[in-house]
């Protein structure tokens, strides 16, 4: 592939970087570089970036903030798109939004309309399409449970335009069907609450200063490493005594066990052993075997 012919999709709407550095896409601040990386602004332009990829055979992935990423030291051997078209409309209790619009946004976006039910998820790096498919959620809240219907199209055939209904998405514990990777997603219509501006915002208060006081927040990570299992994963590594273990510039929390942050240059490499340490360890002393929450992406070889 021509760089000429990559710097034809450039435009207000979509930014282009060649060999670009992943660390500055992603919360945990670790990875390679990709091959190519677009910016794009509106949903039009991912789909074009998106139809690109496809017919000259380049691998590509659709990001948010890569805040639940872990990019391979290798970085990306194609294409990494990050999303960034943030239109949204309100309508009486329901709001429109496009994959690309952050958490923060949402949020502030509900309490200025006194919309409420997505407080919980206050201080979480998020844009609403990270948010559907990871179901993302705190505090027995997910985002999911909110979805009116989730317009996307499959990755086998771009150009046309599906609306998946709530019981059409499978949402369940930081799972749904776009967790397979065939499915960009567009735009989410939601359904809120009424509420006050003073109750909306008291609870983003209260729920971003839980979060505040036991999460490792200024520190680069990918939140919680582990699923939940039959016992709190952090409960389990912090018995184990792994609080404040690191390999390399990798380290286990002292905050908080299920986290693993990038407290000096760690490379991917420090944190898959680390996470497979403590798996192994796990294993053996409480015979639970741990599932990564956290998504590892690959550099994968191919031929150009
Ligand atoms: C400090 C910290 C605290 C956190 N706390 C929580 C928490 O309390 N609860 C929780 O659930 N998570 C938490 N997380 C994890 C993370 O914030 C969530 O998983 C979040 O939803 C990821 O959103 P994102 O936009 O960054 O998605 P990314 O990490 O960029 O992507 C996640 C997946 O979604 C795919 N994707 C993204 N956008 C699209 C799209 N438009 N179309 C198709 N696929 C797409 C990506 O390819 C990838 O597979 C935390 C992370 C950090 C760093």
């Amino acid at each position: 592939m021509q760089k000429n012919d990559i710097l034809k999709l450039k435009n207000k709407d979509c930014e282009i970087q060649f060999n670009a550095d992943l660390k500055k896409f992603c919360t945990f601040n670790i990875g390679g570089k990709s091959k190519y990386l677009f910016i794009v602004h509106t949903n039009d332009a991912l789909i074009k970036v998106c139809s690109f990829c496809k017919l000259h055979n380049i691998q590509y992935k659709v990001i948010g903030f890569g805040a639940n990423l872990l990019f391979s030291d290798k970085g990306y051997n194609g294409a990494i798109i990050v999303n960034r078209s943030k239109s949204f409309m309100v309508r009486k209790n329901c709001v429109y939004l496009d994959g690309g619009l952050s958490l923060g946004s949402l949020l502030s976006i509900l309490a200025s309309h006194t919309l409420s039910g997505l407080e919980n998820l206050a201080s979480i790096p998020s844009t609403v399409g990270g948010a559907i498919v990871n179901n993302t959620g705190a505090f027995d809240c997910n985002f999911g449970s909110f979805v009116e219907y989730v317009e996307c199209v499959k990755q086998s055939n771009l150009t046309k335009k599906l609306r998946l209904k709530k019981d059409d998405c499978s949402f369940s514990y930081r799972n749904s069907l776009f967790k397979s990777g065939d499915y960009i997603i567009l735009r989410v219509k939601l359904k809120l609450y009424n509420s006050t501006k003073e109750k909306i915002l008291s609870k983003i208060r209260y729920y971003t200063l839980l979060k505040t006081e036991n999460q490792p927040i200024n520190f680069f990570s990918a939140g919680s490493v582990f699923k939940r299992s039959m016992l709190p994963p952090a409960k389990l590594i912090d018995e184990l005594r792994f609080k404040g273990y690191s390999i390399g510039g990798a380290m286990v929390s002292i905050k908080h066990a299920g986290f693993i942050i990038n407290y000096n240059n760690a490379l991917a490499h420090d944190v898959l052993k680390l996470i497979r340490i403590i798996k192994r360890k796990i294993k053996e002393e409480y015979k639970i075997s741990l599932v990564e929450e956290i998504e590892y992406v690959k550099y994968i070889y191919k031929k150009d």
